[in-house]
């Protein structure tokens, strides 16, 4: 089973030979509407085999575009020998050397698309994507309190859909 966090327990985390056991999806029913995935998993942690329960958070609404934070809910050491015997059952672990090298580009291309975000020329704060009458523009994440704005190119606009378009290539492939 493939998993949407697998990044955070890989990157943030440090887990490795895992194994999705269980996951489930909820979403909030009002404000941002993040959304919610927990998980259960089998893995390794500095060698040592773990059970773990892990909801991770996918931010939406005006928090869109912040990493997903992951809390630990439950970890409980297994042997060895439960660990090997889950993994054999449940057929073959991720191939984290696939997931480290996708996930490494896809980190690589999210950077660039940060770096691309100007600031605020009233307020120093970052901008976001807005539509308006006239096309998109960059407007102030503070906007009301801050109205201002500046002009979003075409080509920037092509540059960050060629990035968006490689991510999702390789979201893609990481999902197979
Ligand atoms: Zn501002």
């Amino acid at each position: 089973m493939a998993s949407r966090s697998l990044e955070l327990y890989v990157f943030n985390m440090n887990l490795s030979g895992i194994l999705v056991l269980k996951s489930e999806w909820r979403e909030e029913r009002s404000g941002n509407q993040n959304e919610f995935v927990t998980e259960e998993i089998v893995c390794l942690k500095d060698g040592k085999p773990l059970r773990m329960i892990i909801e991770t958070t996918f931010f939406c609404g005006w928090r869109m575009g912040e990493p997903p934070s992951a809390t630990v809910i439950s970890e409980q050491a297994i042997s060895e020998e439960e660990y090997h015997q889950i993994i054999e059952e449940r057929g073959s672990i991720e191939d984290t050397e696939v997931y480290r090298t996708a996930m490494g580009e896809i980190y690589r291309l999210r950077d660039t698309l940060k770096e691309m975000i100007p600031n605020c020329p009233n307020c120093g704060a970052r901008m976001q994507e807005r539509t308006g009458r006239f096309g998109e523009f960059w407007g102030c994440s503070r906007y009301p309190k801050c109205n201002g704005t500046q002009k979003l190119t075409g080509e920037l606009k092509r540059r960050e859909n060629e990035i968006l378009v490689k991510i999702k290539e390789l979201e893609e492939r990481l999902k197979e």
